[in-house]
């Protein structure tokens, strides 16, 4: 798959004619724009069920060398203590409190929990975490993937806390 790395204005996108070309899309036929989160998907409008084929296996294509990018970008685990596993589980920063609790003091909705040991023995204190993705914002089959690879989800969790680029960068 070719790519082309191309700068937008504040009003439009100008995709060249040549690209479309390179993609067998034609010149003068209306193109179909999928908008999606992050991401935006352009096929002819009418397609045979030839056509349909490639452009899903070329979207599987670039699904899969975007999913390299990111097991590259986290590693195989090193010094997870895991035996086979990586030890790191979305389950390990869910925190959850009460509503209303989080209402009186003042933790938005979506904010991410962390709790660490209370002043008191046999007390928790729990408050807002100071990062807004972790593992538990993965959709499960791309976690199922990532682990496939052996990837450390450990190292995942840091790259998603950080928001560091892994792509382009
Ligand atoms: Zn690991």
């Amino acid at each position: 798959m070719q790519k082309f790395i191309k700068e937008t204005t504040k009003k439009k996108l100008v995709i060249p004619n040549a690209v479309l070309e390179l993609s067998g899309l034609e010149k003068g036929e209306p193109v179909e724009i999928r908008v999606a989160d992050d991401a935006v998907i352009i096929l002819r409008k009418k397609m045979t069920a030839m056509e349909l084929l490639r452009a899903i296996d070329s979207i599987q294509d670039a699904a899969l060398a975007l999913t390299l990018h990111i097991v590259n970008a986290c590693g195989p685990c090193e010094d997870c203590s895991g035996d086979e596993e990586c030890p790191a589980d979305p389950s390990r920063t869910m925190t959850v409190i009460p509503d209303e609790v989080r209402k009186e003091v003042h933790i938005p909705e979506d904010a991410k929990l962390c709790a660490w040991p209370g002043d008191k023995p046999g007390t928790v204190t729990v408050g807002q975490a100071d990062y807004r993705y972790d593992l538990t914002d993965v959709p499960a089959w791309e976690l199922e993937i990532l682990a496939s690879h052996g990837v450390c989800l450990g190292s995942l969790e840091e790259i998603l806390m950080a928001e560091d680029v892994v792509y382009g960068a």
